[in-house]
């Protein structure tokens, strides 16, 4: 097996349990690896770390799978895999809906498999990933004997490992306009052609934590997508809801999912730029009881954490000067790049400068099908605060 050789001086980072090996990590190789190989890593004085796949296309060099040298990584270790991440789920109280495998936070980086009760959708975002993609099939047929399995692959990162962006049928074809159940509501969703995976499973747990403030309210959502923030606030009693999203698919996906669930008298949806929206409607002295903001990563790139932060400086900010004295802000973001706390820092700044002081309700991460790994920093990536905006 091709060895991979670490140099000396390397941050602990490899040693406390992250998975990644950068290029500039390395010391020698032996051997002359194809891409998706799997290699044994070593320390410079030659302790075995690990067993991952290689790519020598990536910046991540090697990901690894496993740090148990006598474990084989073919078929039953990725079934095993697959299994695990199941019962940890169900253990945690998942059953139709949830993120089957979150890459890194199951041991099997760059994958990502969202259940969807009867189907699931996967995405092997690395080539050792796609290699085992067959196996990793075969597998879900086994423990779920699902309705469909889709792929979603018509991401750019795949292409920076030298893969090509796809999407398609994995299993025999399906209806992939299916519908699923999440707090006593229903959505449906696009497994062909909605955003991601077709759903934001990651706010699910979130979307219950509106329950109470939302009850008599005029509630106004922004960043809506399928609308199910807004759907959740009018099942919970808010007086009016209307949501707001750029783009008229979103809003068209929203709107059906409001008459789905007999809801569409009390939630009604627009396609607008929530940037303007704010702005305009700040001028106009609109008032509302909830405002709620789940806007997509503004930045994918360290370089311009600076840009992402002034841009949900900018909608908090806006956004709080339409909310009445003593009503709520509840608001998320969903880039790993900006930690909790530079998050928390950016809506004290607009407070500050709002002139309006916070009374915190609740601060989140993503919901637990998406598990934090401590010391995988990237696993830890969604913010979700409601404050009292008094
Ligand atoms: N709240 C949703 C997820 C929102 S995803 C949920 O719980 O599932 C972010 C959404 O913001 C996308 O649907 C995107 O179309 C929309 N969006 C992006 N820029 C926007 C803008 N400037 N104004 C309004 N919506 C925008």
């Amino acid at each position: 097996m091709i060895k991979v050789v670490l140099n000396k001086k390397i941050s602990p980072r490899i040693a406390n349990g992250h998975p990644w090996i950068f290029s500039n990590e390395v010391n020698r190789l032996e051997g002359e690896p194809q891409a998706g190989d799997i290699v044994e890593v070593f320390s410079h004085d030659g302790k075995f770390v690990g067993k991952g796949y290689i790519n020598q296309r990536s910046q991540i060099l090697v990901r690894l799978l496993t740090r148990n040298r006598a474990e084989q990584i073919d078929e039953t270790f990725f079934f095993n895999r697959i299994q695990n991440a199941w019962n940890y789920r169900q253990k945690i109280g998942y059953s139709e809906n949830c993120r089957l495998i979150f890459g890194e936070a199951d041991l099997m980086p760059a994958l990502i498999i969202d259940k969807f009760n009867d189907y699931l959708v996967i995405q092997t975002l690395s080539y050792g990933m796609e290699v085992w993609k067959d196996a990793i099939v075969r597998s879900l047929q086994k423990i779920f004997s699902p309705k469909g399995i889709y792929e979603r692959n018509d991401v750019p990162v795949r292409e920076l490992e030298g893969l090509e962006q796809k999407k398609g049928f994995l299993s025999e074809p399906f209806d992939t306009s299916i519908i699923i159940n999440e707090n006593g509501l229903k959505f449906y969703v696009d497994i062909e052609n909605g955003q991601k995976t077709g759903y934001f499973l990651d706010q699910q747990d979130n979307r219950r934590a509106i329950q109470h403030i939302v009850k008599d309210a005029d509630v106004l959502g922004c960043f809506t997508y399928t609308g199910t923030f807004e759907i959740h606030a009018a099942y919970y009693g808010a007086k009016s809801v209307l949501g707001l999203d750029i783009s008229e698919n979103a809003v068209a996906q929203a709107t059906r999912n409001a008459e789905l669930n007999n809801l569409q008298n009390i939630c009604t949806f627009q396609a607008m730029n929530a940037f303007d929206v704010l702005k305009q409607w700040g001028k106009d002295g609109r008032q509302y009881d909830v405002l709620m903001l789940d806007p997509p990563a503004f930045t994918k790139s360290r370089e311009h954490i600076n840009k992402a932060l002034s841009g949900y400086k900018e909608i908090n900010l806006r956004g709080m000067k339409l909310i009445k004295p003593g009503g709520f802000l509840v608001t998320s973001s969903c880039t790993n790049l900006v930690q909790p706390e530079m998050f928390l820092d950016t809506i004290y700044a607009a407070a500050k400068d709002a002139k309006r002081t916070l009374r915190q309700v609740t601060f989140q991460a993503q919901a637990s099908d998406h598990p934090i790994i401590w010391g995988i920093e990237n696993t830890n990536y969604l913010k979700f605060l409601i404050v009292q905006v008094m």
